[in-house]
């Protein structure tokens, strides 16, 4: 029951609609026996800051941050964990104990999950996109052990910003999307991730049915290869269907929603055990 001493978490981003956050987190809410509650807040570019800062100001345990603020929320945290420090992006934010936001990254965890007991080590991998959640799925790709990676992008300043944060690091190539090589890579690589939001349900668009660069872009794509879509509403997206036609193994985003989630909801409560199949089963529910 909701009273005067319930107390809430909030997912901020652009567009929020999509997100299935709300349900999988208040289930765990219930199922744990918080006095909480999560609710979904959207928010414009000129309005983040008075928003994070109010925020921060009244009885809200905790955020969530989403498309397109993982970067911009940097500026307004008091307290940054070093994952979110060499990522430059956070997803989840609590009050320290001098009621400002410590900010950190749950991200990485969660990508790893569904590819963790694939053995991908050595293999070679593409990304789609250069914003907040490609740095995340580059750090991953790192800690499982990829020899190669190549990150596609139609934006060459984010591009250029995303390889310089990690170092220029050797096995690591940033292109654009329309250089000539990508048909061959597409061709041989191991694994795609699809991290732009290219397909993503939204509710002036419910039937966003393109696929990331245009379908041409996809034309040398070999079933071995696994494409994993970090967006997991609409399941499956246009980017999988197209992906499944063709053979592929598909990965959608709902696992690394709940792991992050998981992790998320563990920060804000300081290591409780949280319950990952109460928050699946509230999402398969819904879907
Ligand atoms: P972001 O920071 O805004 O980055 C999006 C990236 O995609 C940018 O490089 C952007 O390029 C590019 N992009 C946007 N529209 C494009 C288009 N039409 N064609 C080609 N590239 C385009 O967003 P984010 O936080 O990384 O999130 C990206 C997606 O991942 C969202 O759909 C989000 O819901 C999903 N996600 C899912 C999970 C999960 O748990 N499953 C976790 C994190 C993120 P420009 O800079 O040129 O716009």
């Amino acid at each position: 029951m909701i009273t005067s001493q319930t107390s809430f978490i909030a997912l901020i981003g652009n567009p929020v609609n999509h997100s299935l956050s709300p349900i999988m987190q208040n289930a765990a809410f219930q199922y744990l026996g918080l006095d909480l509650i999560y609710i979904a807040i959207p928010c414009k570019d000129k309005d983040l800051k008075l928003v994070i800062n109010s925020l921060e100001k009244i009885n809200c345990k905790g955020l969530n941050i989403t498309i397109p603020y993982k970067q911009k929320v940097f500026d307004l945290c008091d307290e940054i964990s070093p994952v979110a420090k060499t990522l430059k992006a956070i997803n989840t934010l609590k009050k320290n104990s001098d009621q400002k936001w410590s900010g950190t990254n749950t991200d990485v965890e969660g990508f790893i999950y569904p590819l963790k007991d694939l053995n991908l080590r050595k293999k070679e991998a593409i990304v789609l996109g250069s914003g907040g959640a490609a740095r995340s799925v580059i750090q991953g790709l790192i800690n499982l052990n990829f020899s190669k990676f190549t990150i596609i992008s139609r934006n060459e300043k984010s591009l250029y910003e995303l390889m310089k944060n990690f170092g220029n690091q050797s096995q690591i190539k940033g292109l654009l999307n329309n250089d000539s090589q990508i048909n061959n890579l597409i061709e041989e690589t191991d694994l795609i991730v699809n991290t732009t939001p290219v397909g993503m349900k939204t509710k002036s668009n419910s039937a966003n049915n393109v696929l990331p660069y245009g379908e041409e872009f996809w034309k040398s794509l070999n079933s071995k290869t696994i494409v994993y879509d970090l967006i997991y509403n609409p399941a499956p997206t246009p980017l999988l269907k197209y992906c499944d036609k063709k053979g592929c193994r598909t990965i959608d985003g709902t696992q690394m929603l709940i792991a992050q989630g998981a992790k998320s909801l563990s920060f804000w409560t300081n290591g409780l055990e949280v319950p990952f199949e109460i928050m699946s089963n509230a999402l398969k529910k819904h879907l």
